[in-house]
């Protein structure tokens, strides 16, 4: 089973599957849209003049049983084969600069897409990095200084490795006393379902990451190294920063949700990002992605708050492709996720196309509210 609720407020597009029978009903709309040919009479509405794409990690698909993070995954091929169809579309890969440009100019003689991958995970730069040089794509990696300098807790896969690695699970924190079996593939997911929950809605975001350490503690969990073995170093960025096509840009220090956030605490997560991203490679940097992103992880206060930090462009995970409407709205911006549980041709093309997500907005083209 499938249980994605912490997604919610998560890096996902599929932002309501609470479960495995709503994850069904969601690839039965998709299929039905695609089979249906639905999509293509809806495209004149929701196609949009460009596209950000959202990846996290592309990595070779895994046997694992128990991959509750598998929606931050795609595989190598998938993302190939996406970067190729988009080509034959008519799609035209651009940096987030040049988008930034178009979206300025208001130049939408082309249908264009940046691609953009959060967190700074080491296979972007190992993995996706060739395919990105094969086929001359232009990429933005959005790094948290935190993650870069393993002082921040990747606390969704410190939660997949505890749960994985042990029979039950021992959570003793503040008011929550609790043992969860984690026996079982089944027990396994139920008990990241409510753990994630806890984490990332019932806890404030300082409580959290306390929580996590404790958990890691007790399960002899290094998160530091998790970090090191996972994540970019400052020296990786360097280096992908040297290549012409990257671009590195700014996810604030320890990966918070901005908006549950107090706004001076906000304010500091993303100014001390941008200043260690200035000391470490040399720029302060122009475009920004909120952790999480979702509705209740970035609003209107974020957004504001961004752009008089000085970025020029921040994106959200809310779900959507770019409108000439939103260049009012540059630092809120809609992405397309490349979503490690729907890795499909079809299922890209009707994210290319648009409908699922004109669907998902109400055919509204802007939601920044
Ligand atoms: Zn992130």
């Amino acid at each position: 089973m499938v249980s994605i609720t912490y997604w919610q407020r998560f890096e996902g597009a599929v932002a309501d599957v609470s479960n495995f029978w709503k994850m069904l009903g969601y690839r039965t709309v998709m299929d039905a849209l695609y089979f249906s040919r639905t999509y293509r009479a809806l495209a004149p509405f929701s196609r949009g003049c460009g596209m950000i794409y959202m990846l996290h990690r592309v990595l070779p698909a895994r046997e694992n049983a128990f991959q509750p993070n598998a929606l931050l995954e795609v595989t190598p091929e998938f993302l190939e084969q996406v970067i190729i169809d988009n080509k034959a579309a008519g799609v035209e890969f651009v940096s987030l600069e040049e988008a930034y440009r178009r979206m300025r100019e208001g130049n939408f003689k082309r249908r264009f897409a940046a691609v953009t991958l959060d967190d700074g995970y080491r296979d972007n730069l190992e993995i996706a990095y060739p395919i990105f040089e094969r086929h001359k794509v232009p990429f933005t990696v959005f790094a948290s200084s935190g993650i870069a300098s393993s002082t921040c807790e990747l606390w969704w896969l410190a939660l997949e490795r505890i749960i994985d690695e042990n029979r039950e699970v021992r959570v003793s924190f503040d008011d929550m006393s609790e043992t969860l079996a984690t026996d079982t593939v089944a027990d396994k997911y139920a008990a990241f379902a409510r753990l994630s929950k806890w984490i990332a809605c019932d806890l404030d975001e300082h409580s959290q990451r306390r929580a996590i350490r404790r958990m890691a503690d007790d399960a002899g969990l290094d998160l530091a190294g998790m970090c090191r073995s996972l994540a970019m170093n400052w020296d990786e960025l360097r280096l992908l920063k040297s290549k012409p096509l990257a671009t590195i840009g700014g996810h604030s220090l320890g990966h918070h949700a901005i908006g549950r956030l107090s706004e001076e605490d906000a304010r500091d997560q993303i100014w001390q990002d941008m200043e260690r991203h200035a000391y470490e490679l040399g720029d302060i940097p122009e475009y920004f992605a909120f952790p999480y992103g979702g509705r209740n992880a970035a609003g209107p206060r974020d957004f504001n708050l961004v752009q008089n930090l000085g970025y020029k462009l921040a994106v959200t995970t809310r779900p959507g492709q770019l409108f000439p409407d939103h260049r009012s709205y540059l630092t809120a911006l809609p992405r397309v996720s490349l979503n490690g549980l729907f890795q499909k041709r079809r299922y890209a093309e009707l994210l290319r196309e648009g409908a699922p997500l004109a669907i998902y907005n109400g055919f509204r083209k802007v939601n920044a509210a």
